[in-house]
């Protein structure tokens, strides 16, 4: 695919009934007003072009020798990714660019607007602008995650070096950031940062972001939730002394904190790994647990299943990066898994991962769901409810008259 083509061709993605009847009945459907979107990554939520301006003005090295190489270095397509280390891949750049207290800044920024102004948006075009004038609903409260200490300048490195620039610039600039947009909207969109800990990071490194978030969390109710990120083919957390590394990690974090996990997206996390994983990190809520319905479908084991069920776990579920990296086959295996989800009382909300490095927006990928009906329209509504609920923004205020 290209960026911003829709529909995606996705293995067994039609469109039923062509454009307009079949859009007519989605977009009669009573969506509500305002959404949470709970999973977006810093990393893929700046357009490519405004990242190739970030690039440009600050003298970043490596990007190609012009916009059309950076666009092929940097899109993450079909063919291209292959599985999430090859999506992964793309994220190394985009970190380094978005380096640095400046260009953490301008980086949000432009996230928080993305959200905001095309979340809603049926269809979004190839620089990430809305494509279409039509809305479904608004984004009004956002989470975005990231890693402070992969915006340091140590991204190859892999934050075993401390890097050009002081993770406190980078958080001090990030909470700034909220507050100014908050305040521009007029308090119309309310976003938190969740830190992502690094499965590629070292120990130490991770320890110093733990530090560093416990800080930062008493000055500010900006950082709302944690994270742990990465690939799952470099540090599965399959071993014990890794896990329990992690597990100080969390903790270090310090308390308050909304927990989630990024883990089973891939077959390198077993379902007893999963399951040691979330009874160890403690999450409410866990990205792209694939691994835990596999196991019941594939092996009849039902432990990872069970896991979720028993805490109340909320799966946080992103359609089209799922699709790109293989980790869900089609948009059928797709329904299949919502419905196993929904057998067993397991709930689960939709977002985009990385909105901007796919060309997409959550109303596209709801309707992608819709049309292709891997999903009901209750589904989604519901889904759409546990998302608000299951947010670690606190609630917003009340309406006073
Ligand atoms: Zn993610």
């Amino acid at each position: 695919m290209t960026v911003g083509s829709y529909p995606p061709p996705y293995p067994g993605y039609s469109r039923r009934g062509g454009d307009a009847p079949a859009n007519q009945q989605k977009l009669a459907i009573s969506w509500p007003k305002n959404v949470t979107e709970l999973h977006v990554h810093l990393g893929g939520s700046v357009p490519l072009y405004r990242l190739w301006e970030i690039a440009i003005d600050r003298g970043i090295r490596g990007i190609g020798s012009g916009y059309e190489d950076f666009i092929n270095l940097l899109k993450i397509q079909d063919g291209k990714v292959k599985d999430l280390d090859s999506y992964l891949e793309v994220y190394d750049k985009v970190e380094l660019i978005q380096s640095g207290p400046a260009s953490v800044r301008e980086s949000i920024i432009i996230a928080v607007h993305r959200a905001y102004r095309t979340g809603g948006m049926i269809k979004v075009g190839p620089g990430g602008e809305g494509g279409s004038p039509e809305s479904l609903f608004a984004i009004r409260r956002f989470e975005l995650r990231w890693n402070p200490l992969k915006r340091t300048g140590a991204v190859f490195l892999k934050g075993s070096h401390a890097g050009l620039y002081d993770m406190d610039r980078v958080i001090k600039s990030a909470v700034n950031a909220l507050e100014e947009v908050e305040i521009g909207f007029r308090e119309g969109i309310q976003v938190g940062h969740i830190f992502c800990f690094g499965r590629d990071l070292t120990f130490e490194a991770n320890m110093a972001l733990a530090r560093k978030t416990r800080l930062w969390r008493e000055k500010t109710d900006k950082i709302i939730g944690i994270d742990l990120a990465g690939n799952e083919s470099i540090n599965p957390l399959s071993n014990p002394r890794r896990l329990e590394e992690m597990r100080i990690v969390f903790e270090e974090a310090g308390p308050g904190l909304g927990r989630t996990v990024h883990v089973g997206e891939t077959n390198h996390v077993d379902v007893e790994t999963f399951v040691k994983t979330i009874e160890t990190l403690n999450p409410s809520r866990v990205g792209h647990p694939i691994a835990a319905v596999r196991a019941l479908w594939d092996k009849k084991d039902d432990r990872g299943i069970k896991t979720l069920k028993e805490r109340k776990i909320v799966c946080e579920l992103c359609v089209q990066s799922n699709l790109l990296t293989g980790a869900v086959k089609d948009l059928q295996e797709y329904g299949h898994i919502l419905r196993t989800l929904d057998e067993h009382g397991i709930e689960y909300t939709f977002s985009t991962d990385a909105p901007s490095l796919q060309g997409t927006s959550l109303a596209q990928e709801l309707l992608m769901l819709l049309d292709s009906e891997a999903a009901t329209p209750e589904q989604i509504l519901r889904a759409l409810k546990v998302a608000e609920r299951a947010s670690f923004l606190p609630p917003p205020a009340p309406v006073t008259s």
